[in-house]
């Protein structure tokens, strides 16, 4: 962190200063200048923030020299970090898809979908037993009976499963059926207790962007993963809102690279969310293959016509079959496999 001090600052001020950094129990660096005094806090700065400055008198403004994130970031750790999820890599040269309905709706549709996912050679699957809506009157998910059925489906085709946790007193009932990979969706980015209650617990996350969240904000919300102590985090772009309204949302290709260069964790994009629309997703997703995403989360649903939520962007099954086709392509262009 360092203080810079306006130019009428006195050394009462400058001695304020100092002293506010040593209760902390960092060291303080004076540096006077011509026109200025600029003092430096040397120690862990990140107990620090800006604000505990600017509101002293004769500070001008204060800012962190270092990143707010440790444990996530690239300069903690150089080389990508690759999920281990029950045997199946994410982040490595391999691509993963992880398809499946938005929600589980029944047995029947679980395991159509199931079968559909295995076929196209994926291992990972989606569907959301526990579903955040816009609306308290539409389908919340079949809860705890949606993670039997999932698991079920799963099972017979072994499938590694991906759902969303959005209440923390439900984790012990994921444990229960074992969830593979636990999902925070857009809406739970920022919920602090929920991302402390999975930094606990050894599963692999997958933390989804929330829709209005800056790369930063979201980089702080894995640390909050990370700094309970489990490491094994996954990024997602699901498309953030702008003033656009042709379409769902914005699906921000530009943050894979960033997101690349900041942190080692996997990152990978779902180009359901943000179209919202079938016909978007395919060339969404080549997009993010081609800029470097490591897997992908799309919405496959049986028969789209009749899916309970979502089905405007779900792809039928020959769909998601012939987009696997062509992401396979793209892949082996980049040097990766699917
Ligand atoms: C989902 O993946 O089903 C979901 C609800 O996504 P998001 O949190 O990105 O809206
Ligand atoms: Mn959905």
């Amino acid at each position: 962190m360092i203080i810079v001090m306006n130019s009428g600052a006195t050394d009462e001020q400058i001695g304020g200063v100092v002293s506010k950094i040593q209760s902390f129990g960092l060291d303080a660096n004076v540096s006077r200048g011509m026109e200025r005094t600029v003092i430096g806090a040397l120690g862990d700065e990140r107990t620090l923030d800006p604000e505990m400055f600017n509101s002293l008198g004769g500070v001008e403004y204060s800012m962190h020299v270092v990143k707010q994130y440790k444990i996530v970031s690239r300069e903690s750790h150089k080389h990508d970090s690759i999920i281990n999820i029950g045997g199946t890599l994410l982040g490595g040269a391999k691509v993963q898809v992880i398809g499946g309905p938005c929600s589980v709706e029944t047995q029947e549709q679980m395991d159509v979908a199931a079968q559909h996912v295995s076929d196209t050679g994926c291992k990972l699957m989606r569907g959301g037993a526990f579903k955040p809506r816009t609306s308290p009157y539409t389908f919340q998910g079949n809860g705890e009976e949606g993670l039997r059925m999932f698991r079920k489906a799963a099972d017979k085709y072994n499938l590694r499963i991906v759902t969303e946790l959005m209440d923390a007193r439900m984790l012990d009932t994921f444990m229960k059926y074992d969830v593979d990979v636990i999902q925070i969706g857009t809406r739970s980015m920022q919920n602090f207790e929920l991302l402390k209650e999975v930094g606990r617990i050894n599963k692999p996350v997958i933390l989804k962007r929330g829709m209005s969240a800056t790369i930063s904000e979201w980089l702080m919300a894995a640390e909050y993963i990370a700094a309970g102590g489990n490491h094994n985090i996954i990024f997602c772009e699901r498309g953030i809102r702008t003033f656009e309204t042709a379409y769902r949302n914005v699906m921000d290709v530009t943050c894979i690279p960033v997101l690349k260069k900041e942190t080692h964790m996997p990152v990978i994009v779902d180009p359901s969310h943000a179209g919202g629309k079938t016909w978007m997703v395919p060339a969404l997703a080549r997009a993010a293959i081609a800029a470097g995403a490591d897997g992908l989360l799309v919405e496959m649903h049986p028969n789209p016509c009749e899916a309970w939520c979502d089905a405007d962007q779900a792809l039928n099954p020959q769909e998601f079959a012939s987009l696997m086709g062509s992401l396979r392509g793209i892949a082996e262009v980049i040097g990766r496999s699917l």
